[in-house]
């Protein structure tokens, strides 16, 4: 039996995660996410989907990367918002 390397849990079905080249040993993945997930640098949420990378840093959310100063990230928000009302229009265009 293997041994969660968090809780210590020993349990039959333990999974391995790899990263450069050291073995990790976890039971589930609530446990990998603590040992392994980045942090956000504004509040410090792990982060558990893709993220943002801003330089040597990573964010949860562009709101979050913005208001550490990180400016570049913000167009794609604004963009996502000005892009809305469009889909919108074309969703309820296909209802009819
Ligand atoms: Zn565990
Ligand atoms: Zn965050």
């Amino acid at each position: 039996m293997n041994k969660c390397e968090v809780c210590g849990n020993e349990y039959d079905q333990t999974f391995d995660v790899v990263i450069d080249g050291e073995r990790h040993v976890f039971d589930c993945f609530e446990c990998a996410i603590t040992a392994l997930a980045p942090v956000c640098g504004h509040c410090g949420c792990k982060i558990i989907g893709h993220g943002v990378e801003a330089g040597q840093h990573i964010y949860c959310c562009a709101s979050c990367a913005e208001q550490e100063g990180v400016q570049g990230l913000r167009d794609h928000v604004r963009a996502a918002i000005i892009h809305r009302p469009y889909h919108e229009a074309v969703l309820s265009k296909s209802a009819e």
